[in-house]
């Protein structure tokens, strides 16, 4: 399966371990287990494609898990997002304002 790269740009510190080879052979992995579903998503009844694995025991405080099968769960962004509520945090909506310029119709030129 090939999943399109997303242009999205982070100012998080790039993790070594995010491209570590046992990584990601092992989120693959998870990936294929999970049939590329979002497990939250799917416990709902709702189909997504996961995109993303996740550490179901954060790695900050079982690292030793962080290689672990079992700890990890594929999810979708959005899912993923509420398990990192704290991420993204600074993400401000903006209210486009479109601003209708009302013309009116030029008239009929005879
Ligand atoms: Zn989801
Ligand atoms: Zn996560």
């Amino acid at each position: 399966m090939v999943y399109k790269k997303l242009g999205v740009k982070t100012s998080e510190k790039a993790d070594q371990f995010y491209h570590s080879t046992p990584w990601r052979k092992i989120r693959i992995l998870a990936l294929e287990r999970d049939q590329h579903r979002c497990l939250p998503c799917w416990r709902k009844g709702v189909l997504t494609i996961a995109n993303t694995v996740h550490h179901i025991k954060p790695r900050k405080e079982y690292p030793e898990l962080e290689l672990t099968l079992s700890n990890l769960e594929s999810i979708c962004p959005a899912c993923h997002n509420k398990e990192h509520p704290d991420r993204g945090k600074q993400r401000k909506k903006k209210k486009h304002r479109i601003n209708v310029v009302e013309e009116r119709g030029n008239p009929e030129m005879i």
